[in-house]
């Protein structure tokens, strides 16, 4: 009987890993943009895990911690570890990949900073301007973060958190943040990476992982830490200067807490619904496999500053 059981639930699994991959593999930027419609119209995102469309920190793997306080740590984290707390209040910042502008409302309110969100995805966007007070400086626009509606050296600061998986060109995307950022002004981005395989070989088993991570959600490619450090340092707008760091122990426990929300707030999902218990049963196992990936090193949590 419990060997039927796993047998079924191993059956399920990849039933649901099979139909994923044949509706959100990544074709263009419109798969990207509707991908994130239907997360945005359906709102089980928004009801399980907030504003926040991101990993959160842990200071220590088994610290147990709000998942929603921890996403809003990163955010201070990353501001402190890029130096963008040393810019002076009504600098103007761009936010690429905004999602529905939970990092954005955040620069904006508690730095004082003038911020620009922009994403892919139109549903977003006007999320995005619902969730935000008028009197907060904080804007949202739908544009392709390769190819910004944006003149050069526009903006004080750049900020990127988790968009990078989904660019089918990462140097283009590396140039375009570098080319409407000022000079000497500061770029952050944090990323999801796949580990260098110089440093140590996929094996198969890896690949097929990795196949599965791409296709899940609609990502054309990661690229690695080094890779994408080039990509910044190779850009003909690159100030010269980037340092990485390497996150992933603290943003790995997010992955089973985004979980565990499901069973912490059931009614965010039964209030959708069949088609939201469907829904949020969908992600479960591309979630796992991501817990998987990022706690044995395949997958890393990059972090990137940069100077203009
Ligand atoms: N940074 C947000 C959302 C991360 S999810 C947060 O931290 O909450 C990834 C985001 O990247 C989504 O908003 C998606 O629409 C956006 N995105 C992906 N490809 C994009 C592109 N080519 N141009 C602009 N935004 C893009």
């Amino acid at each position: 009987m419990p060997l039927l059981i796993l047998f079924l639930l191993i059956s399920l699994f990849m039933i649901v890993l099979l139909w994923n991959n044949q509706n959100r593999k990544y074709q263009s930027g419109n798969t990207v943009a509707t991908a994130y419609d239907q997360w945005t119209n359906d709102q089980l995102l928004e009801r399980l895990w907030g504003d926040h469309v991101h990993l959160g920190f842990y200071e220590d793997e088994r610290m147990k911690k709000d998942f929603r306080m921890a996403k809003i740590d990163l955010v201070h984290e990353l501001v402190h570890w890029s130096g963008l707390n040393k810019l002076p209040r009504g600098s103007r910042i761009l936010d690429v990949g905004c999602g529905i502008g939970g990092s954005a409302r955040i620069l904006a309110s508690e730095y004082g900073f003038d911020v620009l969100g922009i994403s892919i995805s139109p549903a977003q966007i006007k999320r995005a301007n619902q969730l935000t007070s008028k009197d907060l400086l904080c804007r949202f626009q739908t544009m392709d973060a390769l190819d910004l509606k944006i003149e050069n050296g526009h903006f004080d600061a750049v900020w990127s958190v988790e968009a990078g998986p989904h660019m089918p060109n990462k140097q283009l995307y590396a140039d375009e943040m570098l080319r409407v950022l000022r000079p000497d002004g500061v770029l952050a981005v944090a990323d999801w990476n796949v580990r260098q395989d110089s440093d140590l070989p996929m094996t198969k088993i890896e690949r097929l992982i990795l196949n599965q991570l791409l296709n899940q959600w609609a990502h054309p490619e990661f690229s690695s830490i080094e890779g994408f450090k080039r990509n910044l340092l190779e850009s003909d707008f690159s100030g010269g200067l980037v340092e990485t760091s390497n996150w992933s122990k603290q943003t790995t426990p997010s992955w089973l807490e985004s979980i565990y929300e499901g069973f912490r707030r059931p009614k965010a999902v039964l209030d959708l619904g069949i088609p939201g218990l469907i829904k949020g049963f969908r992600e479960v196992p591309t979630i796992l496999l991501m817990h998987w990936a990022f706690s044995k090193g395949l997958m890393e949590f990059g972090v990137f500053k940069a100077r203009g």
